[in-house]
């Protein structure tokens, strides 16, 4: 199989290009294509030779996602593609239209996958009853925002945010998708700063110090949805490995270490982990930490029969968690009618 181009650092690109007997300074037309023309196929290049863009055809893949159909959500705000990856696995993207085109605070949302399927067995998530297919290359992160680009382009839009909590656990493909991140910074290419991502992940604690000690700007979200561990246990095997204390303790090291600002999401469960004794539970576990709470009523999937919140519960558990001066935040559930909680188009296709 062809490599995909997109899998490709820079420097790397320069070789192949002098590999196939073309002046470095050639690379920067091709990376300017990819990363700011948005081109997605070799006759695309126009200001190269026609001998050049065959041989561009002819060594490299511009694409490893064929997208299925694109469902928009009957607010039309929420669009979801399902991918057909080379080897037949699906995987899934999001774009969330917050804002009316050309408004000041406009924000153009991607919720990305950074897998196909995910070892982490969630009980409540479509991807997480999938089971573990195999790991995204750079390439594949990166070819999915490059797709939406392209789609708000002729709008005059840009994406201004990516979330990292489609498919897949992203801290268990540390390196692709860091180095997704870094070759989508490229001020010369994409100049998509990491302020602008946000990964979440289910609490992989030796991860969480890692990315401490690396010191970047990506924001970090933890999905923790229970500070007791017999019940996060329930709904999230990974605490078994690492339990509540040993989590929480990874993540005030991290704010400590970076200043930076935590997430913590929190699925509100109907009469699982929506209490308010379970809100004064959480309170008491993040007062003082430098954080912020996603409260999100759970979107339904088929293998899990726990229902989200009443919207009577959800305010309650809010009301409590703000008596502890922790910054919280009702969201909406999005998308519900194409189905666009993590995995659930997917699982849909291959079950
Ligand atoms: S919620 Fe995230 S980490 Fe958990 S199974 Fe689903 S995709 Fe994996």
């Amino acid at each position: 199989m062809k490599p995909l181009i997109y899998d490709l650092d820079y420097p790397v690109l320069e070789k192949a290009l002098l590999a196939l007997s073309e002046p470095a300074y050639r690379a920067r037309q091709v990376w300017q294509g990819l990363y700011q023309s948005l081109w997605s196929q070799a006759d695309q290049f126009t200001p190269l030779s026609a001998v050049l863009r065959q041989k561009l055809g002819e060594t490299f893949a511009f694409s490893h996602l064929t997208p299925g159909p694109i469902l928009d959500s009957s607010d039309r705000q929420t669009r979801k593609t399902m991918f057909t990856l080379p080897d037949g696995y699906a995987i899934e993207a999001v774009l969330m239209r917050y804002g009316k085109s050309g408004a000041v605070k406009t924000r153009r949302t991607l919720c990305i996958s950074t897998q196909a399927g995910c070892a982490m067995g969630c009980v409540f998530c479509a991807t997480g009853q999938m089971g573990f297919k195999r790991h995204l290359t750079s390439g594949e992160i990166i070819e999915q925002i490059l797709f939406y680009a392209r789609q708000l382009q002729p709008m005059g839009e840009k994406v201004t945010n990516v979330v990292l909590m489609g498919m897949g656990e992203p801290f268990h493909n540390y390196e692709a998708t860091m180095q997704a991140i870094d070759r989508l910074g490229d001020a010369q290419g994409f100049n998509f700063g990491a302020r602008r991502f946000t990964i979440s992940t289910v609490g992989l604690v030796p991860m969480i110090r890692r990315f401490a000690n690396e010191h970047r700007q990506v924001n970090l979200a933890v999905s923790l949805h229970a500070v007791q561990d017999e019940l996060r246990q329930s709904m999230l095997p990974v605490n078994k490995r690492y339990p509540v204390d040993e989590l929480l303790s990874a993540c005030r090291e991290y704010v400590d270490k970076t200043n930076r600002r935590i997430t913590f999401e929190w699925a509100l469960i109907n009469g699982v982990n929506d209490s308010v004794d379970q809100a004064r539970l959480l309170g008491e576990r993040l007062r003082g930490l430098l954080c912020h709470v996603n409260l999100i009523p759970l979107n339904p999937t088929q293998g899990y029969a726990g229902q989200g919140s009443t919207q009577e519960r959800a305010k309650a558990f809010t009301a409590e968690l703000a008596r502890f001066g922790i910054p919280c935040t009702l969201r909406l559930r999005r998308g519900i009618d194409i189905q666009a909680g993590c995995g659930q188009l997917a699982t849909g296709k291959t079950r």
